[in-house]
């Protein structure tokens, strides 16, 4: 058995010795997933939507205790922290009605009765990251149970804590054994057992673009169903005619939240040039005001990173020369701190403009008129979100529609809705999560023909080949 340390990110300090499974955890895991499954998939609808309730209403209970957990665990700030147990919570309720919903479709065809039945996949393996866990987490088990799938959440190995208090709370909620499971392990080896494993029917992944494509990749073989989530480089358009007080007041949120640990983080701003200065004059308290600090306090907005090679990997991106404009303040001493930092490269094409960076650093570049600002934000391999800031609805529409990617927003920062379906184009990924169809992407389609004596004949091809077949046997 492997070994890892957990560490608190705000002081660095081991918060505890966690063991991880191997890689045959996953055959055993698997086999009493299918089990369960069996059972849940038999259970009538509403009894599955009354177990998912309770699932809902313990992790309820919990939101206190598992927002304590990732803040020792991840760094986030308590207040988030609680949004997002909470978050987990609403995301289960909504997926409880689910189970009643799922229904196929009747279709008129010749000769009989045709219908579609959603079926479950089966075993569901779903693969996250460590910048959001219990919320992305629930995106993947919560539909995927409504649906009658069992599943295997594989968290991540730095921050996996919340992830199994979540599925040690499925089973106290009365949630039969099996069904939701928890396994901490190496991604490389335990993760990507999950995705070669034959009775894993489809995977949900959130991660890098890199490791995704890795997965879809390993997935390949046994042609496994993938959803991936990826990574985001997404731009804040603020054109001239905007609101620049709340533009640039609200651009912070956009980018910091979660110490930019965010794939949805607004991380270039797009400014048109006429008003760059004012809104420059604008951001720069803006900045200065975002409080960063110990995540267990109550007026923190920003915490340290997750840890310290990630620290390293986002401050090679601002050596001493980097083109800094202003920075906002971070605790000394020991922990992950970053202050937030705005860079105004010079060129289009600066690393810091092109790779996702993942955290509190974000780029500032202007534009000139709205095809300019269309082309800048499509600029990029990825395609998540985005936010346009106009007071002109036509402009805010033809914008909207013109920029690839999966989650706009107009004169707002908001990109998550469980209600409304999140996911990006391009490089940030593969099919969709949340929202009312979510379900269905953990069934399969089931045609069923049966066929009807005597029935409507209309079917050209269906009447031709019966008087052939009568002609023979006259
Ligand atoms: P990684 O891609 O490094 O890891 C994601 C998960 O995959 C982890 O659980 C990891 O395990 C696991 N993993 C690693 N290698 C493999 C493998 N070969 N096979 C199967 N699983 C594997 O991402 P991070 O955890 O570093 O997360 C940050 C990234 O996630 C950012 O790029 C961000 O943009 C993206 N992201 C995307 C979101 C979206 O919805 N589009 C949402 C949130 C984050 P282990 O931890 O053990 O290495």
């Amino acid at each position: 058995m492997t070994t890892t340390d957990l560490h608190n990110p705000a002081d660095g300090s081991v918060l505890m010795t966690l063991d991880l499974l191997d890689a045959d955890a996953v055959d055993d895991a698997v086999a009493r997933a299918r089990t369960a499954q069996r059972a849940w998939a038999r259970l009538a609808p509403v009894e599955r939507g009354q177990a998912l309730r309770a699932f809902a209403d313990a992790v309820r209970d919990h939101v206190e205790e598992l927002a304590r957990l990732e803040v020792a665990n991840s760094g986030h700030p308590i207040g988030q922290a609680r949004w997002e147990a909470g978050h987990v919570a609403d995301v289960l309720t909504y997926y409880a009605a689910a189970p009643e919903r799922l229904f196929g479709r009747q279709i008129p065809v010749a000769g009989g009765i045709d219908m579609t039945f959603a079926e479950p996949i089966g075993v569901i393996g779903v693969i996250t990251p460590w910048n959001f866990p219990m919320t992305i987490a629930s995106w993947g088990f919560a539909p995927a149970l409504a649906a009658g799938n069992a599943v295997l959440v594989k968290p991540a190995e730095w921050t996996p804590l919340t992830t199994i208090r979540l599925g040690e709370i499925a089973v106290q909620a009365g949630l039969p054994d099996g069904l939701l499971q928890v396994l901490p392990g190496r991604g490389s080896v335990l993760g990507e057992r999950l995705v070669t494993h034959p009775g894993v029917g489809k995977v949900v992944f959130t991660g890098s673009t890199a490791t995704g494509a890795r997965v879809m990749a390993a997935a390949a073989p046994t042609v496994t169903n993938v959803t991936l989530e990826l990574g985001g480089k997404s731009a804040n358009v603020v054109f001239a005619d905007a609101d620049l007080e709340r533009a640039a007041a609200t651009a912070p949120y956009g980018v910091f939240e979660n110490a930019g640990q965010d794939c949805c983080a607004r991380s270039r701003i797009l400014v048109q040039e006429s008003v760059y200065e004012r809104f420059m004059e604008l951001l720069e308290p803006a900045v200065a005001g975002v409080r960063v600090g110990d995540p267990a306090d109550e007026a923190t907005e920003m915490g340290p990173l997750v840890s310290r090679p990630h620290w390293e990997k986002v401050a090679s991106y601002v050596p001493d020369d980097a083109p800094v404009a202003f920075r906002g303040s971070a605790p000394s001493g020991p922990g992950n701190w970053f202050a937030p930092t705005v860079l105004t490269p010079s060129s289009r094409t600066d690393r810091t403009v092109v790779e996702e960076i993942f955290g509190p650093v974000v780029t500032v570049l202007r534009f000139s008129d709205e095809a300019d600002a269309i082309a800048l934000a499509n600029d990029t391999a990825y395609g998540l979100s985005g936010s346009i800031w106009t007071r002109d609805v036509s402009r805010a529409f033809r914008v909207a529609r013109a920029v690839e990617a999966g989650n706009l927003s107009v004169n707002s920062h908001s990109s998550v809705r469980y209600a409304t379906p999140f996911g990006g184009f391009k490089q940030s990924g593969i099919g969709r999560e949340l929202g009312p169809d979510a379900p269905l992407a953990f069934t399969e389609t089931k045609n069923v023909f049966v066929a009807v004596e005597d029935g409507p004949r209309s079917d050209q091809q269906s009447v031709a080949v019966e008087d052939a077949a009568q002609e023979e046997s006259a």
